[in-house]
Order: structure tokens, then sequence, then C-alpha cells
């Protein structure tokens, strides 16, 4: 798992940091003296040994292609892809597995493998950092030993909005612990150790898409903010109470929406759990099959409701470009549930996402964000190749069509958004855009 440590981003720049080296006996030294902290800090205790060793990027490149392969399909690597591009999130041109390792290569600084029970340290790092590094990843192992994090993993399927929503519990109770040790350890800590772990990255980082680094950062950041029920940005280093840590393992939050304004999840009056959302693809035309089924959710929508000109890469070296960041915006607010199915015939796909609303606003407003306001009888259609004139959002594949409808579901009452993209070699008619529209329905819904 990614270390990405916020408390560094607090830190001014200095000289270089000691090359000190580790050995086994002195890193099981340190890691069982920070264990015990963990568990003092925490409240828990651990139920079992944790193996900790050294690695290199050879070691965390084994262990990512290993993990991968266990957790992830070559067909949800295509769906992630293939959406993201059509979505315009990424250029059609990035070998994005290839960019993805680069930033994770260049960020790890350890990693908890759950399956082996085992906390890797990558060997260069040292000192007060390897001990911020050791706190947040064995927070992940005592974790694990009484949640089973792979287990509730598994439960989170592929689907990418409850995932990440997930990983937020998990990476917000790692970031909490090791802040709150942190603060403990301010002293410790020299400025050079700090400096040099700040600025690893930052020119990948400064050139990546918001698609690349937003969840990532939001998961660790937003997660520890959700814990500690604050609003907006954990600033204070606010700590989790034990209880809440626990509730929220014992029942994740159900999207990224209740990491994003967490009175959605804790306040039993707002609580607001997705609106289930099914799209019916039993009678596909002819070549046409499907290659994913997916829920985005709030954060994954706001990416596609920034602006382009908005969608920066991210200055790790400034606090206040870290902390500053925004991760949903008016547009993505209100959301109630959607769910998108990505089609393949050969070369062409096809995306349809359908949106649900709390208010017709809120859909209004997140029609509005794709380019067009909402004209339910006429299909807006960008025409042209680029599509960027208009709206300026698609800037996926040169074929590329996009179709934004508002509609209302079959209950009468839900607001609709719904979004179909075509990359197709031939430009979409419109009767190709008919044939393609999937029926689709709504938890609820008269059946
Ligand atoms: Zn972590």
């Amino acid at each position: 798992m990614l270390t990405f440590l916020a408390a560094l981003a607090l830190q001014t720049p200095a000289p270089v940091a000691d090359n000190a080296v580790w050995t086994q006996p002195e890193l099981e030294r340190v890691a069982n003296e920070i264990r015990a902290e963990v568990e003092e800090l925490r409240g828990m205790k651990f139920k079992g040994p944790v193996a900790v060793k050294l690695t290199d990027k050879a070691g965390f490149f084994e262990y990512a292609r290993r993990r991968q392969a266990a957790t992830e399909t070559p067909e949800k690597a295509y769906r992630d892809e293939t959406v993201a591009k059509l979505l315009g999130l990424i250029p059609a041109s990035m070998d994005y597995q290839k960019e993805m390792l680069k930033i994770l290569e260049e960020q790890v600084g350890g990693f908890y493998d759950p399956k082996s029970s085992t906390f890797y340290l990558m060997e260069t790092f040292t000192g007060g950092v390897a001990k911020i590094i050791l706190a947040h990843e064995l927070t992940h192992a005592l974790d694990d030993q009484h949640f089973d994090i792979d287990g509730t993993l598994a439960q989170c399927g592929d689907e990418t909005d409850a995932t990440l929503a997930y990983q937020a519990v998990v990476e917000g109770s790692g970031t909490g612990l090791m802040n709150q040790w942190y603060m403990k350890h301010l002293s410790e800590i020299t400025p050079a150790d700090l400096a040099a772990a700040q600025g690893l990255g930052a020119e990948t980082l400064a050139k990546s898409p918001p698609y690349m680094w937003k969840p990532l950062l939001a998961v660790y950041l937003l997660g520890d903010s959700f814990l500690a029920r604050s609003s907006g940005m954990n600033l204070t280093l606010k700590k989790a109470a034990l209880s809440d840590i626990q509730a929220t393992f014992a029942a994740p939050p159900k999207s990224t929406e209740q990491i994003l304004h967490s009175n959605k999840y804790w306040n039993a009056d707002e609580r607001d759990d997705p609106i289930r959302i099914t799209i019916d693809t039993s009678a596909l035309p002819e070549g046409w099959q499907v290659a994913g089924v997916d829920t985005l959710g709030e954060l994954y929508l706001a990416l596609l409701t920034t602006p382009p000109k908005k969608r920066k890469g991210l200055d790790v070296t400034s606090a206040l470009a870290v902390m500053g960041v925004n991760y949903t915006n008016a547009a993505a607010e209100g959301w109630g549930g959607d769910r998108c199915v990505l089609l393949r015939n050969g070369d062409d796909t096809m995306l349809q996402l359908v949106t649900a609303w709390d208010t017709a606003k809120d859909a209004d407003e997140f029609a509005a964000a794709l380019g067009d306001p909402a004209r339910p009888s006429s299909i807006p259609v960008f025409k042209g190749s680029g599509r960027d004139a208009e709206s300026g959002w698609i800037r996926g594949a040169s074929a590329t069509q996009a179709v934004v409808t508002r509609e209302l579901a079959a209950d009468g009452q839900t607001p609709l958004v719904v979004l179909r993209v075509f990359s197709l070699q031939a430009p979409a008619t419109e009767k190709v855009i008919e044939q393609l529209k999937l029926p689709y329905s709504l938890a609820g819904d008269a059946r």
C-alpha cells in the first residue's frame, strides 16, 4: 500500500537526509518499539506477530505485480482505463498502468502485505521518516488482525466507489495514528529526513492528471478526517475515537459521498446510502458485449465535472497546495447513486452512465457541467472530432461523441442524468445511438 505522508508536507525544505543503513536486527528492534506505541495510541493489542523486512524497488515491483494478479483481473484493468479515457480523465494515448506504477514507485515508503502479515520497509528510508512509515504500516497490520482488511476488500468486489470508501477507512486509520505518533515525536524527526521524503515523486505528480493522484490522496487525508468526524481537512490532527474506528470497519461507508460529507454516514438523520441502479444488458445489438460494470461515485464524478483548465498536477512540496485540494464541487454534490456499463464491439466502445440525484437542481447542475444545459426532448450530441469546442470536457479518442439527457426515474420523482459516450470507428448515427440505449431501473422501482 502506498504511504503518502501528509504530515511531511507541513515542513519546510532542508538539506539532504542521513545515509544510515538498516540491519535486520535493528529494524526489528525499532519495529517492536513502535509496535508497542501503536498499541497504546490505538488502545488495541496485536493478536499475533508482524514480520518486518527490508525491500527495494525490485521487491516492491514484484509485490505490486503479485498483489495485482491476486486482487485485480485484466478485465477490471481494461474497464478502468477505458472508462477513464472515454470520459477524458486521462489522455487516450496514455499507458495508464505504466504511469501509475511510476507514481507508486516514487511515492512508496513501505507496504503491508495482508496475505503474509508482513510489513516491508523500503531500504532507502531511514531515521525518523522510517519510523513514521512504521507507525502507519503497523497500524494496517493491527487493523488487519482485527478487521480482516482483505476479506472486506474482496466484498467490495470490482466496485470503484465502494472500494475507495473502504480504502479511506483503512488509510485514514493508518494516517490518523501515524499523525498521533508524529506529534509525540516531533523532536526526533529532523527537517532533513522530512525534506527528503517530501520531495519524492514531486516532478511526476506535478504533471499527472487528477485522476491519477486525487483518489490516492483522498483516501489518506479525507479518510483521516472522516474517521475523526472533522468537517473538511483534519488540520488540527484530531484523534478519531476508537469506537468510531471499530464501527467503520464493522460497517464501512458505502460510498465516497459519505467520506466527502461525513455527516451522511455519522448522523442518523442525514444518513444517505446510495440508490442502487441496474442497467439491463440482456438484449444487446449484435456484436456488442459487456466489458465492465461499475459505480463511480461522487469523488470520481467530481473529477469529471472539474473544468479541464482546472485539472492540474499536484505540488507535493507545498503544504498549502496539498491541504487546499478540492475533492468535490457543486456539480457532483447531491449525488444519489450511479451505475455505468462499458460495452465493446471490436475496437468500438460505448459507455452508459446513469446517475441519480437528490434534487432536480443537483441533476441540472451535473448535466450542465457535462457541457450541455438539459434539453430533455433533444439529443444534445457534441458533434465533430475532439468535441472540445463547446463543452471542453471530452478529450478522448477523436471519434468520441457524447450524449447527455435529463430524465426522470420510473418512480416519477428521482431526477436522473444519463451520459452516453461513444467511441466508434464511424461516427455514431442517431440510429446507432438509439440502438445502444440500455434500459435501466432503480431499486424500489415497480417491477
Ligand atoms: Zn497505508
